[in-house]
């Protein structure tokens, strides 16, 4: 099939993400999105098993989140959030303070989701610095875990999967560590806490699922237990739900399935629905108001340009409007179900070292690295959108997708592994 002329002929003066320019395949011509479905421009469909990492949980173009859009393009697409506030921003701060659990109160909003890791982890150093706490300069993080592609997100990021080699001298030096898995883990990270906790503003960590680091899930007893050791160190606990918020794992919010509050938590992804790049970096009340002062340096000092985008609210609104219809209550745990029913066979295949699934997170782990294009070209040759790395095939569909489209996502890894781990 040709490739379109908007393809060939600027295809040098874009860069494309994680990706070898010069040997890379094209990028595949995507001309519409509806449901589920991706169009080509050569007419061909692909049903995602993706949802555009993770981000459109309700399907692509949905109605309600697109005039909601309209309405908000129509009046004002976005004014700066310096000396201006705007509706959408203020309900959505005021819903998402009702929705998270605790006094989870207090929302910075940013556009995306390592800006908001940014923007939480200034939060805990000025939380101490203005609290008169001087040296908690460092973080503590877990191998395993993502935290986005900035520099300093990247330091809290899993050394090996993070390419921390790659920028070593450049990235800040972090506390990476195993996390604590049971009694003995909690033991080591208590004692190691209690080394280095005098340096340390906060621990962060993705709740019950460690995402683009490798798709690998913890119990809910582990938050508690990191619960427990931050209490006892003195230091913050931050939550990273960019991935896991909005329904993904079967609870609204991961950390509500451990039954802990951290004392900071960032979300993105599906906060619109998929629909424009928003973030938020969302605080509980004693770290808001650690910042509440007649001190003008005790503010917190972050303002992107633009922050609180005003279609990105709108869209989260329209968005939190259909998480607050509730579907996705059932929707999840149907979704489960297929993944669990529709992997199952690749358990048998040689190649295969583990198959998870967690809420719509359904997970192939491989024993070997795959030749990760070749398998992207054969699910597309499928109709299937799957976006495999490292060792990790996985699926983390629509909520919205059927059972049949369940089937046919689960039944395309299940025949393309069968040829390419055996
Ligand atoms: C995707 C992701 C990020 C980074 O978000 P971007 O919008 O890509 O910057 C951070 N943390 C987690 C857990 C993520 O899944």
């Amino acid at each position: 099939m040709p490739q379109p002329t908007w393809l060939t002929e600027n295809a040098r003066n874009v860069w494309r993400p994680y990706t070898q320019m010069k040997t890379a395949a094209p990028a595949l011509p995507a001309v519409r999105t509806e449901g589920a479905h991706i169009h080509l421009a050569d007419g061909r469909v692909l049903l995602d098993g993706v949802a555009s990492w993770w981000t459109a949980a309700h399907g692509y173009n949905h109605p309600h989140i697109l005039a909601a859009m309209r309405a908000q393009l129509d009046t004002m697409p976005h004014v700066m959030f310096g000396g201006f506030a705007h509706e959408q921003a203020y309900r959505l701060a005021g819903r998402l303070a009702r929705l998270l659990p605790g006094d989870l109160d207090h929302a910075f909003f940013a556009e995306s989701g390592s800006v908001s890791v940014e923007i939480a982890m200034k939060m805990a150093v000025q939380y101490w610095l203005n609290r008169g706490e001087r040296g908690r300069t460092r973080f503590l993080s877990f191998r395993g875990g993502y935290h986005g592609d900035t520099l300093t997100t990247m330091s809290v990021c899993d050394p090996d999967e993070g390419m921390h080699a790659h920028f070593s001298g450049v990235v800040p030096p972090q506390h990476v560590v195993d996390l604590p898995r049971d009694d003995a883990g909690e033991g080591s990270l208590d004692a190691y806490l209690a080394q280095h906790s005098g340096k340390i503003a906060a621990i962060l960590v993705e709740p019950l699922v460690q995402g683009a680091g490798g798709m690998i899930f913890h119990p809910p007893e582990t938050l508690r237990r990191l619960r427990r050791l931050a209490d006892k160190h003195g230091v913050l606990l931050i939550f990273d739900e960019i991935f896991t918020g909005f329904g993904r794992t079967g609870s609204l919010f991961a950390m509500q399935q451990a039954d802990v509050l951290p004392d900071i938590v960032t979300l993105s992804k599906a906060l619109t629905g998929g629909a424009a790049p928003l973030s938020a970096a969302v605080a509980r009340t004693h770290v808001f108001d650690a910042f509440w002062s007649d001190d003008p340096q005790h503010a917190l000092m972050h303002g992107p340009t633009y922050m609180a985008h005003a279609l990105g609210c709108a869209a989260a609104n329209a968005s939190l409007d259909l998480i607050e219809a509730g579907a996705w209550r059932e929707d999840v745990p149907r979704i489960s179900a297929g993944l669990e029913a529709g992997l199952a066979p690749c358990r048998a295949l040689g190649g295969v070292a583990d198959v998870r699934v967690l809420g719509a997170i359904g997970v192939v782990e491989l024993k070997q690295a795959p030749d990760i294009s070749a398998l992207i070209a054969r699910f597309v040759s499928e109709g299937v959108w799957i976006k495999p790395f490292g060792r990790i095939v996985y699926l983390t569909p629509a909520l919205i997708a059927g059972d049949d489209d369940i089937a046919r996502l689960t039944g395309a890894i299940v025949r393309v592994l069968k040829e390419a781990a055996p």
